[in-house]
């Protein structure tokens, strides 16, 4: 298992055969291999359990807003997201400060900003060789050059691989697709070994059953934590993502987002994103309700062939004892079931099941019987 390093020029060497035949503006286009999303059906009705969105509606109080939404402030610019509600909602909700917040379209955004923000020294910035399979794709974008480190033979993170001198880490905890959890002391301690590089730690999955590494952002200035809308919170549609550190961190980010658009969010996005964050009863019930199919899922899963990681976000990483990972894919697509299946060595026998209603997964339950059974 060693970790791979890829610098700046790699890109353009894999293309360099094919520019033989390309014209001349096109030898001099930036080529990237572009992130591959979860499938969206389009209008097919199926159970969806392949890009870990929720499956409860968000919280009530954005139905009300959507009707109180005015039609003559879509004319204006949005206003900019640090001086709005929502930030103000999200901060009072954090205990941080309205500068200690950075709000974006979607976490994605924040995220690919941060790359652009804080990766460039040169040297490689480190992650998991199995880990959300955007930040090779924003590293290659932004010509940031990073190196993989193996997960080990149980899919966890072995933090002295993040001891090194490195450009900057960035990892996600709960580790996507594995689901794994990393306990508060050893995230940081990583931090703690990186003080001189930005440390991003992604917690999408937060919300889950872990404990947040954010009030580490009081005693580390170079700790950036992430947060998204998009899963616990319901609002995948509505792209609200933000982070939260250090005011100097917060500041640089702005710096770089005002350099590339000034009004990533929209209007509608600003002004719904309030309702959950003021509804913390109805968010924390929808993450219990998870929590507790997923525990559920756990038992009839192992039940029917399958072992998991034990798992802290709202999907499980699940490998059948005998039938092979992308043959189950195939044929729950086939019965209009969804999950997500990646054709990529050492996971390439596992499947990531997004934890729907109860009714979905009983229905998940009986396909499998007949699949695995
Ligand atoms: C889903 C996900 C994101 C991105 O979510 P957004 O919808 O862009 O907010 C970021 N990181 C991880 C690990 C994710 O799974």
């Amino acid at each position: 298992m060693e970790s791979s390093v890829r610098v700046e020029k790699s890109d353009r060497e894999r293309h360099r055969d094919m520019e033989m035949n390309e014209s001349v503006w096109e030898q001099n286009v930036r080529k990237v291999v572009p992130y591959t999303p979860g499938e969206q059906p389009g209008n097919k009705d199926v159970i969806k359990l392949n890009t870990n969105e929720s499956p409860y509606p968000p919280a009530p109080g954005v139905q009300n807003r959507i009707n109180g939404l005015e039609l003559d402030k879509m004319r204006l610019y949005p206003a900019f997201p640090e001086q709005t509600e929502l930030a103000e909602a999200l901060a009072s909700y954090y205990q941080i400060g309205v500068d200690q917040l950075f709000i974006g379209d979607g976490s994605d955004d924040v995220l690919s900003l941060a790359f652009m923000t804080f990766f460039q020294s040169g040297k490689p910035i480190l992650f998991p060789d199995i880990t959300y399979s955007f930040y090779d794709v924003w590293a290659d974008l932004y010509r940031v050059p990073y190196e993989r480190k193996a997960l080990d033979e149980n899919f966890c993170i072995r933090i002295e691989d993040y001891m090194q001198p490195n450009g900057g880490v960035i990892f996600p905890n709960p580790n996507a697709p594995t689901g794994i959890l990393m306990g508060l002391d050893e995230v940081e301690k990583i931090i703690v070994a990186n003080r001189d590089v930005v440390v991003i730690v992604d917690e999408a999955y937060i919300d889950f059953g872990g404990t947040s590494c954010l009030p580490l952002i009081h005693k580390y200035d170079n700790l950036l934590v992430v947060q998204t809308f998009s899963k616990s919170r319901s609002m995948a549609g509505m792209r609200i993502g933000y982070a939260m550190g250090n005011r100097k961190l917060i500041k640089y980010i702005n710096d770089v987002k005002y350099s590339v658009n000034s009004y990533t969010m929209n209007y509608a996005a600003l002004q719904l994103g309030v309702e959950s964050v003021r509804d913390a009863a109805y968010f924390e019930e929808c993450c219990e309700k998870i929590i507790k199919t997923r525990e559920r899922a756990e038992k009839e899963l192992a039940s029917l062939g399958f072992t998991y990681p034990k798992s802290y976000g709202n999907f499980i990483f699940a490998s059948h004892n005998r039938v092979p990972a992308q043959e189950i894919f195939e044929r729950l697509k086939e019965n209009d079931i969804y999950v997500r299946y990646w054709n990529k060595e050492r996971i390439n026998n596992h499947m990531r099941i997004t934890i729907g209603t109860d009714e979905q997964m009983e229905a998940l339950y009986r396909a499998l019987e007949k699949i695995c059974g």
